[in-house]
């Protein structure tokens, strides 16, 4: 047996059928018309924002990352309960245009095209400038249309978030323009007369350590001062990344966002002067929506091989790659899964949960120890409100999509 991770809190306690948003997991099923399908509890995503929001330093900005789930439905809920999207393509500013000003809209990633730019300059979305030839572009392209680009600085810190699982700062990088060269950029974009924006420093995601999120916004304050000093600028906005981890695995513990809010509310409080006037916004996308996700896939056939029993199900890494371990983890390591209609029950055997991908990357669960479930039984697995269908790889094998649907999140 292999341990599997912790089930999020809204499934946790849960005994016989699986409900999610309320409604058990077969009438998802039924109403989907097949497996396998996300469905999305907005309940879980609007609790998440509540308590962040309660957590954190009054007036902190809070923006919602795209990319961990685009899923449209599920923005439209989102969009009203934070500060501002960042997106990180067009076909990302697509989905998210109308949801909120084009002013609260930011838009990073290494490449973009000069028609994403033109795309987003157009509407008043503020870049987060990935490098100092990408200004310059961003600049033409303001002219040309003329338009005053609205441009931010993306810094790559001489820093980096401890024990996180996908480091981002303190080493060479597509991400960014190094610290040491950020002040002169930020001078440049004034004086072309750019509406500067301020600064985006994001050093690391999937952190569960509280002390080192801590311990990074600090440096990461400290850095935005003394660039703020270097450039002669003060920004109007500093965006401080995010990094907020979700425990997917035997062992990890959930992050202590409260402890992160007191600590950043002290830092605020004793910033440097040049930053008096700033705002501030932490991003975030899977602390906000990875708990909220369910994937629900039925066993096809169940099989025995060298004493091993086999549960194949009609979904797999296509669907929800990370669950396979094949998106951003060294070791494979099993995600919360549990059989729908008998949660709760004990354990009564050990099995491999499958795909049907004819690769043997398509392991959903190893080993796992699960009460017993025969064809026809659906499947849960958790976590798969960020990183699941957006990111996995939906064309190979040529299998259909899964079907993706939300949990209305009206809370009376
Ligand atoms: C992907 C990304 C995020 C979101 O990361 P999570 O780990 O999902 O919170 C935030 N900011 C930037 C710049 C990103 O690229």
């Amino acid at each position: 047996m292999k341990p599997i991770g912790p089930i999020p809190p809204e499934f946790a306690a849960q005994k016989g059928d699986l409900t999610i948003g309320g409604r058990r997991a077969a009438d998802w099923v039924a109403e989907a018309g097949a497996t396998p399908l996300f469905v999305y509890d907005m309940a879980a995503v609007s609790a998440r924002i509540a308590r962040l929001r309660a957590a954190m330093p009054k007036g902190l900005d809070v923006h919602y990352a795209v990319k961990a789930n685009p899923f449209a439905p599920l923005l439209a809920e989102i969009a009203p309960l934070v500060d501002g999207l960042d997106i990180a393509s067009t076909g990302e500013l697509a989905r998210v245009e109308g949801l909120m000003p084009s002013a609260r809209i930011s838009f990073a990633g290494p490449g973009k095209r000069d028609d994403e730019l033109a795309a987003a300059i157009g509407v008043g979305v503020t870049i987060n400038l990935e490098s100092e030839s990408e200004a310059t572009r961003a600049l033409a392209i303001g002219e040309r249309l003329g338009v005053t680009p609205r441009l931010a600085v993306r810094v790559n810190p001489d820093l980096e978030l401890r024990g996180s699982g996908m480091r981002m700062g303190g080493r060479a990088s597509p991400f960014g323009v190094d610290a040491d060269r950020a002040g002169a950029l930020v001078r440049r974009l004034i004086d072309v007369g750019a509406d500067w924006r301020g600064f985006h420093i994001f050093a690391g995601s999937q952190a569960l350590d509280a002390a080192a999120i801590i311990e990074t916004q600090a440096e990461t304050l400290a850095l935005a001062g003394r660039l703020a000093d270097e450039a002669g600028a003060s920004p109007p906005l500093v965006n401080l990344g995010g990094g907020f981890g979700v425990p997917h695995f035997a062992g990890d513990a959930a992050l202590d966002v409260e402890a992160i809010g007191a600590a950043l509310g002290v830092r605020l409080a004793a910033r440097a002067a040049v930053l008096a006037q700033s705002r501030f916004a932490i991003e975030l996308g899977r602390w906000l929506v990875a708990e909220a996700g369910v994937y629900l896939t039925r066993v096809i056939d169940r099989k025995v091989s060298h004493g091993e029993t086999f549960l194949v199900v009609d979904g797999g890494l296509h669907h929800q790659l990370a669950a396979s371990g094949n998106f951003g983890t060294v070791v494979r390591r099993n995600y919360p899964i549990a059989v729908a209609h008998r949660m709760g029950e004990a354990a009564d055997e050990d099995v491999n949960v499958v795909g049907c991908l004819c690769t043997p990357l398509d392991r959903l669960g190893d080993r796992v120890a699960l009460p017993h479930a025969g064809v026809g039984d659906v499947i849960a697995i958790f976590l798969a409100g960020a990183y699941g269908a957006s990111a996995s790889p939906a064309g190979f094998l040529s299998h259909p999509p899964a079907r993706e649907m939300l949990a209305r999140g009206r809370q009376s």
